[in-house]
């Protein structure tokens, strides 16, 4: 049986998405539908409405910002074109986007690149080289051959792993930094950025709206979050971490709530995009060293004041693990995780104790 998350929602999303016709929006199906982390609403109503806007697509997924304060419109919309400007460099489902041509390039000659896409890619590289390729954003050929979240996901054979695989490689991606270059070295490889660009993305969001006077905001990009100042009345932001563990046909529940401000909550997990055969899970993270899902844990959350970074660890943690994430996480204070183990059990870093309450 082929199954993806919360199947009974597939169809109102494929007419939501209808409208576009980039051939990549389909694959954005299962992300758009379960986002990992949403922003609950407080106790303490006020009466100062905020502005509010929802798109689907960009990044493939759902973006929602929430603004208050006078320049809340302006802010809010200044943010989505900031989005719109990233999705167009990076999204490496689209063959005129600036990571495609690096990505066709491949084998043949260095790309002339933006400094966005330079310090993206230059951070992807550093994730990748301090765990060891458990993070690699050459994992494009792997991807594109499991295809988890497009049309027709399959379980590829362990020949055509062993292939991809062979391309799969971030020692052969070469930055000049100078010369503001990026180049593969090997034909057929690929970058793909799809484990950093939502949390890149959600910081430079930040910074706009920060620049456009708006200090009280959410975001929330598919299930990357970053809640700013204080709602009016004074109080913090919860943020709701889906339970991996939750039916997905069922109602959304939540394995903590993290109350905070000035931060950015990152979820990665088997929950949010995956296909079923022969009720075996396979998901979308995927494992370098063996070419298939990461094994190790059912979910990660990062939460940390650098969206950037909170994306690539909860990726990266995703595959290595409990004992191996923990270690590398000592190298960045003030950054804390929670993992959901293969078991379902639960274990988040000490800082963390009295700031979540957890729900189960
Ligand atoms: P995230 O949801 O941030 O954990 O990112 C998952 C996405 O990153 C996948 O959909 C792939 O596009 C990409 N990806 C999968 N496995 C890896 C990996 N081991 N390292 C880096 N990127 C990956
Ligand atoms: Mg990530």
């Amino acid at each position: 049986m082929l199954r993806d998350g919360k199947g009974r929602r597939r169809d109102y999303v494929r007419r939501l998405l209808a409208g576009f016709s980039r051939p990549h929006a389909l694959i954005a199906v299962p992300a758009l539908i379960i986002l990992s982390i949403v922003v609950l609403s407080s106790g303490c109503p006020s009466s100062e409405e905020p502005v509010s806007r929802e798109e689907l697509g960009l990044f493939d997924t759902r973006i929602e910002i929430r603004a208050y304060g006078r320049n809340a419109k302006t802010g809010v919309d200044r943010a989505f074109d900031e989005l719109a400007r990233l999705h167009n460099l990076f999204n490496a489902y689209d063959p005129n986007s600036e990571i495609s041509k690096v990505n066709s390039n491949a084998g043949r000659a260095p790309v002339k690149v933006t400094s966005e896409t330079l310090e993206v890619v230059e951070r992807a590289l550093y994730f990748a080289r301090i765990s060891g390729g458990a993070f690699d954003p050459t994992v494009l050929p792997l991807a594109k051959l499991w295809n988890v979240g497009a049309e027709n996901p399959r379980v590829p054979s362990e020949e055509e792993i062993r292939s991809a695989l062979a391309l799969v490689d971030y020692t052969k991606v070469l930055v000049d930094s100078e010369h503001s270059t990026i180049f593969l070295e090997a034909p057929g490889m690929g970058l793909d950025l799809g484990a950093i660009a939502k949390g890149y993305a959600v910081d430079k969001v930040v910074s706009v709206l920060r620049r456009n006077g708006v200090n009280s905001f959410l975001v929330n990009a598919g299930g990357n979050v970053y809640v700013g100042g204080k709602k009016p009345g004074g109080t913090l932001w919860r943020v709701g971490i889906t339970d991996p563990l939750a039916d997905p046909s069922g109602t959304e529940r939540y394995l903590g709530i993290f109350t905070g401000t000035d931060i950015s909550v990152v979820s990665s997990g088997d929950y949010q995009r995956y296909f079923e055969v022969g009720g075996v899970r396979y998901h979308h993270i995927l494992d370098p060293k063996t070419g298939y899902p990461a094994k190790n844990l059912r979910g990660t959350t990062v939460i940390g004041v650098s969206s950037t970074d909170c994306d690539g660890l909860s990726t990266t943690l995703f595959v290595l693990g409990v004992d191996k994430g923990k270690e590398l996480l000592s190298g960045f204070p003030g950054v804390e995780a929670i993992f959901v183990k293969a078991d379902g059990s639960i274990e988040m870093t000490p800082n963390l104790k009295g700031r979540v309450e957890l729900q189960r």
